[in-house]
């Protein structure tokens, strides 16, 4: 099917963009990778106004880290750039384990990082692996800057917390504040599928003890499940069969799956303990430094 009618803007910079979606009053979109927004318009799920290009804004295709780890995701930077970063791969485990795991190699060299967070589908990868991390999201509208906690962001399924004249510009990651670890599992019927239940995990660890940790789930609700508090039954604790068993039972029962074509929502349930299972017991061998 083809789109319905659209005006097309591609403006310089984010204040130029801000203006154009202010003046849309809520009938124009953000255009980024075009990898779920431009299927959603040939299906006619979506009929904007107005699409607003934001892919010729300069600065927004950089990861960058701060003195402190701090790490920040720019709103054009490509789930391939996670893949292929070298500094990812060292300091963000659990954007390194996820990104080669997200679609397949096409939508991944077009798809963003912060498009996906802001897409907000319940199977997505990203908006798991950002409330494990604790992130947040910057989001930039006619009246400046304003930092949206990742546990607020996403809303519900495809809704987040942005309101319809801002522009999400970054991912910011937080510094780890001792080691940080982490992994992410995911089950696809099919490589380049979306998950049919997924695990991201990220612990910050100081020796062989727990002082931080973060887990969310993708796939297993209506939208993605923050599993935060019950990653906190690690704090202070070693990595041990005991510690490792009762949080992926916390876990699990959080999970809200449903039986679909993917699996019985006891499948999923059962996939979602044994994914915590099995990245907590691979960083239960690793000493930190
Ligand atoms: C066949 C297929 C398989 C896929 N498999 C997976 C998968 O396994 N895992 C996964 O996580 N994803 C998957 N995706 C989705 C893909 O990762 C998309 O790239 C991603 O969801 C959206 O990023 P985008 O940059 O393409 O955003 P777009 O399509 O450009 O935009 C998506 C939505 O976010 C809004 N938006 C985008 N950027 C901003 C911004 N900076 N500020 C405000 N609003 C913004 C848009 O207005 C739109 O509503 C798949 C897509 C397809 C087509």
């Amino acid at each position: 099917m083809y789109p319905s009618r659209f005006k097309y803007e591609s403006p310089k910079t984010i204040e130029e963009a801000v203006k154009l979606l202010d003046a849309g009053k809520g009938e124009s979109k953000v255009l980024a990778g075009g990898q779920s927004l431009i299927p959603m318009l040939k299906l006619r799920f979506a009929f904007p106004d107005e699409l607003i290009d934001i892919n010729n804004i300069p600065g927004l295709d950089k990861i960058t880290f701060d003195a402190d780890g701090t790490c920040h995701i720019g709103a054009l930077v490509r789930h391939e750039h996670l893949v292929d970063s070298a500094e990812i791969a060292k300091l963000q485990p659990t954007i390194a384990a996820a990104a080669p795991l997200v679609a397949d190699p096409v939508i991944r060299t077009r798809g963003t990082f912060v498009g996906s967070v802001c897409h907000a589908d319940p199977q997505g990868d990203w908006a798991a692996t950002m409330i494990a991390l604790h992130g947040s999201i910057v989001a930039q509208g006619p009246k400046g800057k304003r930092t949206i906690a990742m546990k607020d962001f996403v809303q519900g399924p495809y809704a987040n917390a942005l309101n319809y004249n801002e522009i999400a510009i970054e991912a910011v990651i937080p510094a780890p504040k001792g080691k940080r670890v982490g992994g992410y599992l995911k089950l696809e019927r099919r490589v380049g599928d979306f998950a049919t239940a997924s695990v991201a995990v990220a612990l910050d660890m100081d020796g062989d003890r727990v002082i931080g940790a973060g887990i969310a789930l993708a796939g297993v609700g209506g939208k993605t499940i923050d599993a935060n508090d019950a990653a906190e039954s690690l704090i202070g604790q070693t990595l041990n069969a005991t510690s490792i068993a009762k949080c992926a039972e916390l876990v699990a029962a959080k999970a809200e799956p449903r039986s679909d074509h993917r699996g019985s929502a006891e499948y999923k349930r059962h996939l979602v303990a044994t994914f915590v299972t099995r990245i907590l017991t691979a960083h239960s061998a690793q000493k930190a430094a």
